[in-house]
């Protein structure tokens, strides 16, 4: 099955993400942790990436496709994957319809998490990480057990840079110029289907889970 997550950040793709993947075995495909990998790294796409993430603006077309591009070449990806914050924009998600053509693939679900804009700030300022497995906490909304310690693996928990207050700002002006268009492009294929990304995480989950079986 070949899913996208869409919805401004913040909206729950990522922690979504994560038990969608376990729950239909495909692997999770997300841009934003491809370039602070990269950028972690120092390697030249975290080079190039760095300056557009670092001001929340989204990182060129051409960088973005060719980092999809190769990574749905990957095998893993035969059975199908769950793209999560990308695309983007229009011009990536027309990429993206030649490069699944070309493999003699295509979209089968488009999931919209909506949330209301006013709840996004609080959800990316409270935002934690694990350093070592990736999984996504909250402070208020979803701590771990032990304050700044990952429930999974132990890891040390850390705030992402662009989770500020005034690059929060700039990120979702791009999204709302830039992404939200997206929505009526998925929705003239009829492939869009909506979640109330407000509910408990776990119901959520369900809304999702059920969308994909067809059970909704
Ligand atoms: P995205 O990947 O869409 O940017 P995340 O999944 O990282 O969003 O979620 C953003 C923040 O909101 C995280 O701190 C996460 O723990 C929290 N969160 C996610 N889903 C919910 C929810 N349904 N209710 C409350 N908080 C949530
Ligand atoms: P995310 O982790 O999805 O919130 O993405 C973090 C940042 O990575 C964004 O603010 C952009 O700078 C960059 N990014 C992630 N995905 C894309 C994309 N599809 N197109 C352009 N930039 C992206």
């Amino acid at each position: 099955m070949n899913i996208l997550f869409m919805g401004p950040p913040g909206a729950g793709k990522g922690t979504q993400a994560e038990r969608i993947v376990d729950e239909f075995r495909v692997p999770h495909i997300s841009t934003g942790d491809a370039f602070r990998l990269a950028m972690s790294q120092g390697t030249p796409l975290g080079v190039q990436a760095k300056s557009f993430v670092d001001q929340g603006l989204l990182v060129p077309d051409e960088i973005t496709n060719g980092i999809v591009r190769e990574r749905l070449e990957k095998s893993d990806c035969d059975n199908g994957f769950l793209l999560d914050g990308f695309p983007r924009t229009i011009a990536q998600a027309e990429a993206l319809d030649d490069m699944l053509a070309s493999m003699g693939k295509r979209i089968d679900h488009v999931i919209n998490l909506k949330v209301d804009r006013d709840l996004l700030l609080g959800r990316l300022t409270g935002r934690r990480i694990c350093k070592s497995c990736g999984s996504t906490y909250h402070v208020l909304f979803n701590p771990p057990k032990v304050e700044g310690v990952c429930d999974k693996c132990s890891g040390e928990l850390y705030q992402r840079s662009d989770d500020t207050e005034e690059k929060v700002g700039t990120r979702l002006d791009e999204y709302n110029n830039k992404t939200a268009p997206l929505l009526e492009y998925y929705g003239n294929k009829d492939l869009l289907r909506e979640v109330d990304g407000q509910q408990d995480i776990d119901e959520v989950t369900a809304g999702i889970s059920s969308l994909l079986r067809g059970q909704a």
